[in-house]
């Protein structure tokens, strides 16, 4: 086995979306040797993935701009972690990278929840078709339906729209005097409200529909049409491609497996941290959705603080608080009106796939009273997403809390798991015990 190479930073960030690009520039003004990583080929995270038929927005340009003394290490994935290193897995081997401070700014994934049809090819998340159409997936002349919750619905349906889709219309589950109430709110982040009223004129002449949602979506082979319920009963309308999507949670299996304090509002949790981010662990920070689903401005500000911080900066730090504060009442409010509709936990059948890389039912999941007990019995979240998919949605349902992390958190090659083993990167207890 070949040592794997070693490089040390004085603050590594993980996650190049906003929340990283941010701190990462604001750890090197302050002379610090910074390191930037993530698993895409690519910096700018989720909102500034890389279109490869469109024009990078003028804020991401700026921001990447801005890295010029960060060394910024893409198609990096982390797949373990010990004190002060990460095990990190790239084209070329494993690496392992050490740092005096660390920032985690993993950011936040799709929330998806079953309903019978949601695995037939034609079915994917909101956030994930955008994606996918970002990268090149022809979408051009296609019926599709946008569905969900959130404001990513609108973001999704402008990208699909503007890559020629035809995007027969958008079905929020938050009622109509919900989504009228968040917009009457929304008053008073200004910015917010002219990028909302943009995005609706992208989308004109779709219509938006409230207090809706995809019960079945139906086809052979791929899928054909859905069924949609809403205010006026139940119909079904033909399609080519569905993105669903109920909001975001946040990415904390890292942080979890670095031992960073969680916190549990709801059913997803999120990173613990004080006022400048710093997590329950010395010298580790966190910033952005990691802290709490609060989109694009949260992220860039959290970002600055906890760059500055984390290179021992935390008057620069401190002052930047009161636009924190500014951007989680946002935060909270998005929370308030996009609640989920508790219809939704009822959609799936006991047939419906609930684990669909290892071809696990929701009824095969019954009489387990955890998820460690499940997955040992049926395989249930152990196949590629390992569990990031089907464990959110059990912890949604209420069928299971999340369980803790483990390495490896992405699956990895069998030589980067040898060095994970050989240079202490997993628990004692493992041996015996890879379940
Ligand atoms: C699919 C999707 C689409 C979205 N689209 C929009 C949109 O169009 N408009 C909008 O306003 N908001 C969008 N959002 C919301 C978005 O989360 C925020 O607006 C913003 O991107 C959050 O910034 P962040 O830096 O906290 O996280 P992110 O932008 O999510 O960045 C986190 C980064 O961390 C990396 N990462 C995570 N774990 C690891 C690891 N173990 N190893 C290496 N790298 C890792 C990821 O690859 C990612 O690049 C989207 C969210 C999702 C999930």
């Amino acid at each position: 086995m070949t040592e794997p190479m070693t490089e040390h930073y004085d603050v590594l960030v993980v996650g190049a979306g906003p929340a990283g690009l941010a701190a990462a520039q604001a750890a090197a003004t302050h002379g610090a040797r910074v390191g930037l990583l993530d698993a895409q080929a690519q910096a700018g995270g989720q909102v500034w993935r890389h279109d490869v038929r469109r024009a990078t927005p003028r804020a991401a340009r700026r921001a990447l701009a801005a890295l010029e003394n960060v060394q910024v290490l893409a198609r990096h994935s982390v797949v373990a972690a010990a004190s002060h290193s990460l095990l990190v897995e790239t084209p070329d081997g494993a690496r392992q990278l050490r740092y005096g401070s660390l920032v985690l700014a993993t950011g936040a994934r799709e929330l998806l929840l079953p309903f019978p049809g949601w695995t037939l090819p034609g079915v994917t998340g909101a956030g994930g078709l955008q994606a996918l159409v970002k990268q090149g997936w022809p979408i051009a002349g296609k019926r599709v339906m946008v569905a969900g919750s959130g404001p990513l619905l609108l973001a999704a349906a402008a990208t699909l729209r503007a890559h020629g889709a035809h995007v027969l219309g958008i079905y929020e589950q938050a009622t109509a005097s919900a989504v009228r109430a968040f917009a009457w709110r929304l008053r008073r982040w200004p910015a917010r409200a002219v990028q909302a009223a943009g995005l609706r004129a992208r989308l004109a002449g779709v219509p938006y529909y409230f207090g809706t949602f995809v019960r079945a979506a139906h086809g052979e082979q791929t899928l054909g049409s859905i069924e949609v319920e809403g205010p006026r009963g139940v119909r079904r309308i033909d399609c080519d491609q569905l993105a669903v999507g109920y909001g975001l949670v946040p990415n904390v299996e890292l942080a979890g497996l670095l031992g960073c304090e969680l916190e549990h509002a709801g059913a997803h949790p999120c990173v613990r941290v004080d006022s400048l981010l710093h997590t329950s662990v010395p010298g580790i920070h966190a910033a952005g959705e990691l802290c709490g689903i609060g989109g694009l401005a949260a992220a860039r500000i959290e970002g600055s603080i906890a760059g500055h911080a984390a290179a021992g900066a935390h008057r620069i730090a401190a002052a930047l608080l009161p636009h924190r504060t500014r951007e989680r009442r946002f935060a909270a409010l998005l929370a308030q009106h996009f609640a989920l509709d508790p219809r939704l936990h009822a959609l799936a059948t006991p047939q419906t796939l609930i684990c669909r890389c290892e071809d696990v039912t929701l009824a095969a999941l019954d009489g387990f009273g955890n998820a460690r007990d499940a997955r040992l019995a049926t395989r249930c979240g152990m196949g590629a997403c390992q569990g990031r998919i089907c464990g959110t949605a059990l912890a949604e349902l209420g069928r299971f809390p999340r369980s803790g992390s483990r390495p490896p958190l992405f699956p990895a090659r069998l030589a980067t798991l040898a060095v994970a083993e050989a240079e202490s990167f997993l628990p004692d207890n493992y041996r015996g015990n890879r379940t």
